[in-house]
């Protein structure tokens, strides 16, 4: 079927054409698009019929010169002969599950992730709701968390996991395992999956389609080839590095650095992490966060944040090491990463056409540092937005269509974003606070309601009483730290990987 644009409705007139030379651009054979869906349909191109993937994706040997024909088209008109067409910027899991809603809701669209084997420097933790909400296999999750320990600044230990029900876990993942199979998945609806590295966009007048530029990897080169593809939409999944949110003027936002080693420990004490997680806090591991060892496939990962004093994260980590240093004896640091975390969103999250979704939004939470759910989560609820506003792709949608997606997820998780920035600002500020906070994680009414609102995402109603009671010894806990923070300000200061911190350790 040969569809031309002819009929196009341009800002309310009909058919406007703009043939503009400046679209002049090369175009390469197919060979450069080995993961595109085969297209069936083709469209009315520089007056001749050409497949429609030819003029979707652009990056081949045999250059031959072609002047793109492309239309305006205004919010709310149909597409006449073909679907809207969206690009998402990077496959991790808000990308990867924004292209598989897409794709599901009978968009056109193109997944460009530029390392398809890419192993994200993360915890991989994830709550155990997003399993059924998500439909995750089980076998790409490599261990059920059910033990976690809160470590305070005086080495004292909470089990924290005490009000699980035997059902109950965290999941810990492999991000390369993780990400693969959600942008496999993603492949298999429909979506076409670029190995390609995002360079820039250019959108052709207010109403007018998106050239993306990218270096296509397909040929299998190091190098890449550029490659362009044209689209009608764009969401931004590619990270707290993100190019799309820097393309939109999203606005700086606060970052975390967080410091991650992976070490293979011996059997023994791998045992010991077989489902256990532990979480240390103390001036040492971090000034605002907390230091962790996550129990990943074969190895634990060892690491911590800060977005206070970056410069020091090296010497955060040592101290991590150091507090968890009985425990991990004899390992061997088999990875090294580090990688920034967005402390707030971005000031701004959509331009016209363009979202943001994700660690490119900024969504992650304080306190906890979550991030993958809420990525998944946000590239889902884009993507639903899109395709129930263009009714499953066969109209032009714009900003509205964004912004809905960005009141209802504002709507939605304000409030978890705002607890926990409170209570990272109440409880990691001091070491006496930090001590107060163990103290109170040792209760199993704040571990039943804190569990309950990770592993579900959801606020549970608390019993009116406990929660009472719960104010009680919060208060009772701050007031008793704030006595201390006197007392400990006359404290022997524990330095970095010192002696002092060896003896604390060795008291473990
Ligand atoms: C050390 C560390 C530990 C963490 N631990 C946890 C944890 O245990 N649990 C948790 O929930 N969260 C954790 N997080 C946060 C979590 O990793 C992120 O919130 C999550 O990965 C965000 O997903 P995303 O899809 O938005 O972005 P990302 O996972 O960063 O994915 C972005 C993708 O875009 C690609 N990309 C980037 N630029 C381009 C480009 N120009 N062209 C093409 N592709 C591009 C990248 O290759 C990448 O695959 C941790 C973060 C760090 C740094």
């Amino acid at each position: 079927m040969a569809a031309s644009f002819a009929n196009t409705q341009v800002s309310g007139k009909t058919a406007t054409r703009q043939a503009v030379a400046s679209r002049v651009a090369p175009f390469r054979a197919v060979t450069g698009a080995r993961r595109v869906a085969g297209a069936q349909t083709s469209w009315l191109f520089a007056g001749q019929t050409v497949p429609q993937r030819l003029f979707a994706v652009s990056g081949a040997r045999s250059v031959s010169r072609a002047v793109q024909t492309v239309f305006a088209v205004r919010d709310g008109a149909s597409l006449e002969g073909r679907k809207l067409r969206v690009a998402v910027i990077g496959g991790g899991p808000s990308g990867a599950c924004a292209a598989e809603s897409l794709a599901k809701g009978g968009v056109e669209t193109y997944l460009i992730e530029r390392k398809l084997d890419n192993c994200k420097p993360c915890g991989g933790a994830i709550p155990i709701c997003m399993v059924e909400e998500f439909d995750l296999p089980l076998e790409i999750i490599d261990r059920k968390v059910t033990k976690m320990k809160m470590i305070s600044p005086s080495n004292r230990e909470v089990d924290v996991g005490k009000t699980l029900s035997e059902t109950e876990w965290i999941g810990m993942c492999r991000r390369e395992v993780f990400d693969d199979f959600l942008r496999k998945r993603a492949q298999k609806l429909g979506a076409n999956v670029l190995n390609g590295l995002f360079m820039r966009s250019e959108q052709q007048g207010e109403n007018g389609p998106f050239t993306i530029y990218y270096n296509s990897y397909e040929d299998g080169s190091k190098m890449g080839t550029p490659a362009t593809i044209e689209v009608d939409m764009i969401i931004g999944a590619d990270g707290a590095n993100s190019r799309i949110a820097k393309e939109i003027d999203a606005g700086e936002y606060d970052y975390a650095i967080a410091f991650q080693e992976r070490i293979r420990i011996p059997d023994d004490k791998m045992k010991y992490y077989e489902n256990l997680a532990e979480m240390y806090v103390g001036d040492d591991v971090s000034p605002d966060f907390y230091g962790w060892v996550f129990p990943k496939y074969d190895h634990v990962a060892v690491g911590t944040g800060t977005v206070v004093n970056k410069t020091a994260i090296k010497q955060y980590q040592q101290a991590t090491r150091d507090r968890a240093k009985v425990k991990t004896e004899g390992g061997k640091i088999i990875r090294v990463e580090a990688h920034p975390i967005p402390e707030h969103p971005r000031p701004r999250r959509c331009k016209g056409r363009v979202a943001l979704v994700g660690d490119a939004a900024g969504y992650v939470t304080k306190c906890s540092g979550e991030g993958i759910y809420f990525a998944a989560k946000s590239g889902r609820m884009c993507a639903e937005a899109i395709v129930e506003a263009s009714s499953n792709g066969t109209k032009m949608v714009g900003e509205e269509a964004i912004r809905n997606y960005l009141d209802k997820w504002d709507r939605k998780y304000w409030a978890t974003y705002k607890v926990l920035d409170i209570l990272q600002k109440v409880f990691y500020r001091s070491n006496p606070a930090r001590e107060a906070f163990v103290e109170l994680c040792e209760d199993s009414y704040v571990q039943k309601m804190t569990f309950d609102s990770y592993l579900y995402k959801t606020v549970v109603p608390g019993n009116p009483l406990d929660d009472v009671k719960l104010l009680v010894r919060t208060v009772g806990s701050l007031i008793r730290s704030n006595a201390l923070r006197s007392a400990d300000s006359k404290s022997v200061n524990v330095s970095f990987g010192s002696k002092a911190n060896d003896q604390r350790v060795a008291t473990v």
